[in-house]
């Protein structure tokens, strides 16, 4: 389904500020100012979860939810040649950190660096080193631990990446943390529409946008707590397993473009997914399936525009 210029405008504001675990403040709030006009009522609790309501008075309680943070470094270890050492808020790949610019965050404002790496000349061929948390470091330009600090950067600082929204031959989304922003932008989406129709919903709706997912689904947990919901059905993203190195016969056949993917799993409750599968068959709305072992859980950056 093809959507406005505004809820557009809103993805790629949303996409290209940065949430990182633990200090997703920012987003969160283009995510509920770009909500407020479709709901009843709206609160945020201690750690920053937000969450839109409809039907506030109702008692059986929907929940529809998705993770507002993204995977980020800490400043860990700053030298004294002045160079940063790093560890994972989230699971951020060591692997793809090497020539990455990235984005500082201090309390003067966003300090500029890159991972660097040896280059390719002096590296032993025999013994390729491999990027791993005790060797990749960020160079921010400085040449001593008081020039570092002079810019603001202390241990526990957050860097992101540089990366901005992207499109691809005109189809595909590339942007920082799709995971799992497109998730808050579908919940938005459907609050949006709701509105629209004017059509008084027969239960409370909760469009819940959670912190601190991608530590443990912390924030979920937390707001579960305080919401009590009756159901809650859940956003993420999965990977296209059509793409180079995937072995379907493990990660199964998802592939972008092709309708989002309902997980089978212990976890999830058979009706509420029956439920969900007999309308998209009834509608004529595409799916797929996906299997969990035990909770579901995905990461991956690029879903189909269309
Ligand atoms: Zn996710």
């Amino acid at each position: 389904m093809a959507i406005d210029k505004k809820s557009q405008k809103f993805l790629e504001e949303y996409l290209n500020n940065a949430s990182p675990t633990g200090f997703e403040f920012s987003g969160q709030k283009i995510w509920l100012d770009y909500l407020k006009p479709f709901v009843d009522s709206y609160f945020t609790d201690t750690y920053g979860t937000a969450v839109g309501v409809v039907n506030p008075e109702a008692k059986y309680k929907v929940v529809i939810e998705a993770h507002a943070d993204e995977i980020s470094w800490f400043v860990n270890y700053i030298t004294d040649e002045g160079y940063l050492y790093v560890c994972r808020n989230g699971g951020s790949d060591q692997q793809i950190a090497p020539s990455k610019r990235v984005n500082i965050h201090t309390k003067k404002g966003i300090v500029k660096g890159v991972f660097g790496w040896p280059a390719i000349h002096v590296r032993e061929k025999e013994n390729e080193p491999v990027p791993t948390l005790k060797n990749i470091f960020i160079d921010c330009g400085c040449n001593s631990k008081e020039e570092v600090e002079k810019l603001g950067i202390h241990v526990g600082c957050v860097i992101t990446y540089e990366d901005e929204f992207m499109e691809l031959n005109k189809r595909y989304w590339m942007g920082r943390a799709l995971d799992n922003r497109i998730g808050g932008f579908m919940i938005a989406e459907v609050a949006k529409r709701l509105h629209g129709k004017k059509k008084k919903l027969p239960f409370g709706l909760y469009v819940v946008n959670a912190v601190q997912e991608e530590i443990g689904l912390r924030g979920a947990e937390m707001i579960a707590r305080r919401i009590k919901p009756d159901v809650a059905i859940i956003t993420d993203v999965c990977h296209d397993t059509h793409s180079p190195m995937y072995d379907q016969k493990v990660s199964g056949n998802q592939k972008s473009g092709l309708g989002p993917v309902l997980t089978y799993g212990p976890a999830v409750h058979n009706n509420v997914l029956d439920m969900l599968i007999a309308t998209a068959e009834k509608k004529k709305i595409p799916f797929q399936r996906a299997a969990a072992s035990r909770q579901t859980g995905y990461g991956y950056r690029c879903i189909r525009l269309f």
